[in-house]
């Protein structure tokens, strides 16, 4: 029996493969480049659509974690990002053409994997099919997931950041550190004194935004990627106390401490463009130029990319799904990606490799994996698939999914022990299970 996979992004292009290494035939259907999304740029598998970061690489961090459990569980994607990273401090930073690249590479010359490069309107009615068309699934196929939930849709926002010419940046003004010297110098700051942050300030707070159409007027924004502009518009300081913030990065040259820092993180190998952390926005692109100019060290930069703001497509997962990621009606129909209401990149891959082992499993008449809550995928899973949940809202890993571990009195407060023994904690039960 063949899997059907729909939308080859980063959930897609796992499950594909981890179905593939399971001898296991797949249909792989990708609309684009006949049909866009609107935030992909080119017509490869797996692209990242906006920052090139995944987030923290060590266990000490809920998302560290989960990517240590990917490599655990046999994640095809995960090793061809770290094998593709570019310097990027304690987080895995990718360079982002490399990585779809060899995403690519590695589906079409999968003897397996058949890519049709089609729009799918409709959840196939037979079959076992994995849905993994992302947050900005086509409007026809979401009309045709909306008739088979019988449920209206979530919707939240996401916006992605501005990228620009290494070139163009005054390196008089910035200077190149990681925070708290961690790991490689690798972050180029623009320093910023009070009256130069106050400045800037104020042209974002009055800077003109794209207007919303009708349908996207009730915007919800996922918590942790906010529009820089919305950010501002909790306080003067909020920005300085998030993105901007500038403790433990000192210019070694002047020694002076900043009262802002804009931060830029190298977005491909050939180190030429740079995008700026935090700075997803929705602001009109000569606002965006308007304010970027007005960053000390960025005077003259040369934008590459504006950032844009799209709408996110996902489903009422806790009503829908098992943790299993089937749905509850439909046992040979799963779910994966960004559409279960998980968020981020290192997320969206990992549920896709869920999706994959479980779908061949099911072709193979094999018990699904249900992962346990203690690691940190089955903590997310069983999150977003948890019926009890009212009011269902996009979730990233981070720790307070987890059972929590006993710590010894003294160290009740010691969150790097608390993240070392869950991680341990998840790794040895990761470890002991052969179901793979
Ligand atoms: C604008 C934006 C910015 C984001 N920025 C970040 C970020 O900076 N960091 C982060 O961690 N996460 C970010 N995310 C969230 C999320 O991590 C990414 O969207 C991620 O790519 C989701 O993976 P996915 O596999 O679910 O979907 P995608 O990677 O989007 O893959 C879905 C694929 O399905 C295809 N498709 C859609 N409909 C159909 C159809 N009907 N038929 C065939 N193919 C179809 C699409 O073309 C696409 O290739 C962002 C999301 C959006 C929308």
């Amino acid at each position: 029996m063949e899997v059907t996979v729909i939308g080859a992004g980063l959930a897609g292009s796992e499950a594909a493969l981890q179905l593939s290494k399971r001898g296991i035939k797949v249909k792989l259907y990708e609309m684009r480049p006949k049909k866009t999304t609107g935030a992909h740029v080119t017509e490869k598998f797996a692209e990242f659509v906006c920052s090139n970061s995944l987030g923290a690489a060590d266990c000490t961090n809920a998302s560290g974690l989960l990517k240590k459990e990917m490599q655990i569980l046999g994640g095809e994607l995960i090793n061809i990002a770290f094998e593709t990273s570019v310097p990027a401090g304690g987080a895995l930073a990718i360079d982002r053409e490399l990585f779809s690249q060899r995403v690519t590479d590695r589906i079409n010359s999968d003897e397996n994997i058949t890519v049709i490069r089609e729009e799918i309107t409709e959840i196939p009615k037979e079959g076992v099919i994995i849905v993994a068309s992302g947050p900005l699934t086509s409007e026809k196929l979401a009309d045709d997931i909306k008739i088979f939930t019988k449920k209206e849709h979530l919707h939240f926002f996401d916006a992605i950041a501005p990228i620009v010419e290494v070139e163009s940046i005054n390196f008089d003004k910035a200077f190149i550190a990681s925070r708290y010297d961690k790991g490689e110098a690798s972050y180029i700051n623009c320093p910023m004194n009070k009256e130069e942050y106050e400045k800037f300030y104020n042209i974002l707070i009055n800077a003109p935004k794209i207007e919303l159409k009708e349908f996207e007027k009730d915007a919800k924004f996922f918590e942790s990627c906010l529009p820089i502009e919305v950010l501002a518009s909790r306080g003067v300081d909020t920005l300085r106390f998030g993105p901007m913030k500038p403790v433990g990065l000192i210019d070694k040259r002047t020694g002076e401490k900043n009262y802002a820092v804009v931060q830029l993180r190298q977005d491909n190998s050939a180190k030429t463009l740079y995008n700026l952390v935090g700075f997803q926005t929705n602001l009109k692109w000569g606002a965006q130029k308007e304010l970027l100019h007005s960053i000390p060290g960025l005077e003259n930069a040369t934008i590459a990319r504006y950032g844009v703001m799209h709408r996110n497509t996902f489903i009422n997962s806790p009503q829908l799904l098992e943790p299993t990621l089937q749905t509850r009606t439909r046992k040979g129909l799963f779910f994966a990606g960004q559409i279960t209401g998980t968020e981020g990149y290192t997320e969206s891959i990992a549920s896709g490799l869920l999706a994959g082992i479980n779908a061949a499993k099911y072709v193979n008449n094999e018990e699904l994996l249900d992962l346990p809550k203690e690691t940190m995928l089955g903590a997310l899973t069983h999150y977003i698939t948890d019926s009890v949940q009212e009011k269902f809202q996009p979730i990233n890993s981070n720790w307070g999914l987890v059972p929590p571990v006993e710590l010894p009195k003294k160290e009740k407060k010691n969150k790097k022990l608390k993240a070392e023994l869950i991680s341990k904690r998840s790794i040895e039960i990761l470890n002991k299970m052969t179901v793979f």
